[in-house]
């Protein structure tokens, strides 16, 4: 059962859960969410197991100030008018992800942009600022329910799965972060949200651009996140020039011949699993493999969002937008 602790005496026991790899509920002047450390995928897969989420959607990663947010995405002049005008707010913006950045690549789902945001509350700020990293903070609820403004909504949704919901009251906007996509000099609306568009047109001198005609509104895409190769799943034998994408401690017929292999998790466990899933695509993709295969994953807890990635990527590359 989770303990419920008024925000004013609760930053040290926050900040001590979440160095440790924990979730923690937190209060944020938009809605109340569901922080973990962004450089750790274990941390992040638990958000997902926790919240039950069928799909790794790209989440926010949350800095305290903009040092930090400069440390993992790259600010064009535009994205710092933007910055400077609405933060700390609810506006998140979508920039290119800093090279060498310690996001890990479960908060982006594997993208090489990040959707950043300084939040107005105060006390998640100096939560940000004790842990000394970036939080990947979505929505404290259940997935498929609508997200929690109170600490009560939260218990009621979360109380069973996580230790420690910080109380800062009702929070005061109650909507999501309106969320833009800073594109060269194009500003693209990805999400209506807490900052009105006009106050964002007013202050560009320009009008926010609609993600029509199949642009990428992230996970839209059934084939979104493929790799180059082509992909082959649920394979029971490795073809001759593939790589393998391995699960568990049982191999795939001809896993030896395999141009490459990476196992999400020679133990076949799922949160491993969820941590590896898109660096180990990368990385067989760049063998220049005809295909990679990718051995059979169970299809609970994690294991439905990794099948879900996993069709994704073998989806044909130009098939139709699907609703997410
Ligand atoms: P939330 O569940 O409120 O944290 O929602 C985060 C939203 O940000 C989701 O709609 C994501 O799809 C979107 N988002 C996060 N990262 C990216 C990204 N790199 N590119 C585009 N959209 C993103
Ligand atoms: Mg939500």
């Amino acid at each position: 059962m989770a303990e419920i602790v008024a925000q004013d005496v609760a930053l040290a026991k926050a900040a001590a859960l979440l160095a440790a790899g924990d979730l923690v509920a937190v209060p944020t002047e938009t809605v109340y969410g569901l922080a973990a450390d962004a450089t750790s995928g274990e941390a992040v897969a638990r958000i997902f197991e926790v919240k039950r989420r069928p799909r790794f959607n790209p989440l926010i990663a949350h800095a305290g100030d903009l040092a930090m947010a400069r440390s993992y995405a790259v600010f064009t002049p535009l994205a710092r008018k933007l910055a400077e005008a609405f933060w700390p707010g609810p506006l998140t913006l979508v920039l290119p992800l800093a090279d060498g950045a310690a996001i890990h690549p479960l908060v982006t789902a594997g993208l090489d942009t990040v959707a950043v945001r300084i939040p107005r509350s105060e006390f998640a700020r100096a939560l940000i600022g004790e842990v000394g990293r970036p939080l990947a903070a979505p929505s404290a609820n259940r997935s498929g329910r609508i997200s929690a403004t109170t600490a009560e909504d939260v218990e009621a949704e979360l109380g069973d799965r996580i230790k420690l919901i910080v109380d800062g009251g009702p929070t005061p906007v109650g909507v999501e972060s309106t969320i833009v996509k800073v594109d060269g000099d194009q500003i693209i609306l990805l999400r209506p949200g807490g900052t009105p568009t006009d106050a964002l047109e007013e202050l560009a001198g320009m009008k926010l651009v609609a993600p029509g005609g199949g642009i990428e509104a992230p996970g839209m895409m059934a084939s979104h996140y493929a790799p180059e190769a082509a992909m082959r799943l649920d394979v029971a034998e490795v073809r001759p020039g593939e790589a393998l994408l391995a699960f568990g401690p049982n191999r795939a017929a001809g896993a030896d011949h395999a141009a490459a292999v990476r196992n999400l998790s020679p133990s076949g466990d799922l949160r491993e699993a969820a941590t590896a899933l898109f660096s180990s695509l990368r990385e067989l993709d760049r063998v220049g493999a005809s295909a990679i295969a990718v051995e059979p994953i169970p299809e609970h807890g994690l294991g439905e969002a990794i099948n879900d990635r996993l069709r994704r990527a073998a989806a044909p590359r130009d098939s139709a937008p699907v609703n997410d």
